[in-house]
């Protein structure tokens, strides 16, 4: 962790985040909580164990670090977890964000898995959330309830339904898992064409202990994509939404395809974003474990404190992840729920 010594230049007005590679730093993720409803096989373990309340940062120290983002030039914020709608507050703090569009900030987007959406989805759209993703990984309720390891499909699709009629534009996150789902892959995206929602399919990446064997489930996308190339056209289209998600266009569908693919193609040259945990920890990049303590820089020093360690923090950013799956450990021990995926 980089120490808190003030940087020179300390008080005066600062720049945007440009990184050490030359990177600039335009999108943050916040994880509003790592606690989760569900238990998905590739996330997390089953028994899992989870932060205390008291270990979070209030929702006022995460608006307050994310108002300072914004001013350091950050555009795009997404709200993330765990399951950032089983955070008290969590609407409240959409809300607080939110009041920064068109004040700096262009998107307030929310990443969730749904369980709740059927309450909240018009709040968040108060809020000024025009889009969300939804993970999904299977439209059998079977299958669902054995990758998530406890959800009910029903209540997903609610939220679901729930968020569209709100007016939220929705992408269905799907993460591919050999001899789990792969079956799944197409009749999802027929779903999702006839429902008008993207689908974005995701490669499991080796984050945290799950307590299962993650090389068994490792499916590369590319033999995904050449196998729905046998019966679709898929048209690459430049669209970039500040992820790593590359888009295609699925002519006989009318539809639009994402894939994200950091085992089977790097995508570190044009990484944007840097991640907030609930706790207060910056971290750079999904794949290290380097990471700058915001919120202990805000309680000691206030913004400009908070301010030195955004500085700090760009300095400290690695060029790249390097992901394997065939390691015999996690990559990384933190699980994607407590960096926020
Ligand atoms: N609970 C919310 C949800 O499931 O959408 C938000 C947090 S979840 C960690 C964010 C995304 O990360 C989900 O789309 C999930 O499928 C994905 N994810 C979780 N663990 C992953 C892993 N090990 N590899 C790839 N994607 C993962
Ligand atoms: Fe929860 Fe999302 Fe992880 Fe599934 S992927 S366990 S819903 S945080």
């Amino acid at each position: 962790m980089a120490d808190a010594a003030p940087l020179p230049g300390a008080g005066t007005p600062r720049g945007s985040l440009i990184d050490g590679f030359g990177r600039r730093i335009t999108y943050l993720r916040i994880s509003v909580t790592d606690r989760c409803d569900l238990r998905c096989r590739y996330c997390m373990a089953e028994e899992m164990r989870f932060l205390p309340p008291k270990a979070l940062m209030t929702i006022d120290e995460i608006a307050e670090i994310a108002d300072a983002f914004i001013a350091r030039g950050v555009n795009r914020i997404r709200l993330t977890g765990g399951e950032p709608l089983v955070r008290r507050g969590a609407v409240d703090l959409a809300r607080t964000i939110g009041r920064n569009l068109g004040h700096g900030l262009d998107e307030l987007t929310l990443t969730t898995n749904g369980t709740r959406l059927a309450d909240q989805a018009h709040a968040l759209v108060d809020a000024g959330v025009r889009r969300v993703n939804v993970s999904l990984d299977s439209r059998d309720p079977e299958r669902f309830r054995h990758i998530t390891r406890t959800g009910d499909l029903a209540r997903v699709l609610d939220g679901i339904a729930a968020g569209r009629d709100a007016g939220l534009r929705i992408k269905i996150n799907m993460v591919a898992l050999k001899g789990l789902n792969e079956d799944d892959i197409e009749p999802m995206l027929r779903w999702c064409a006839a429902e008008g929602h993207g689908l974005t399919l995701i490669e499991t990446m080796p984050l945290g202990d799950t307590g299962e064997d993650r090389t068994d489930r490792y499916l590369p996308l590319d033999a995904v994509r050449q196998q729905l190339e046998r019966r679709y056209t898929l048209v690459p289209i430049p669209e970039r939404t500040g992820g790593p998600a590359r888009y295609t266009h699925v002519a006989e569908l009318d539809a639009k395809l994402g894939f994200i693919t950091p085992l089977t193609n790097n995508f570190c040259a044009g990484c944007n974003r840097v991640r907030l945990t609930a706790e207060g920890h910056l971290y750079l990049c999904l794949g290290h474990e380097d990471r700058i303590d915001l919120r202990g820089a805000l309680r000691e020093g206030g913004r400009a404190a908070l301010d030195d360690a955004l500085d700090r923090a760009m300095l400290a950013k690695p060029e790249a992840h390097a992901f394997r799956i065939e390691a015999d450990r996690p990559a990384v021990a933190r699980h994607m729920s407590v960096t926020g995926g």
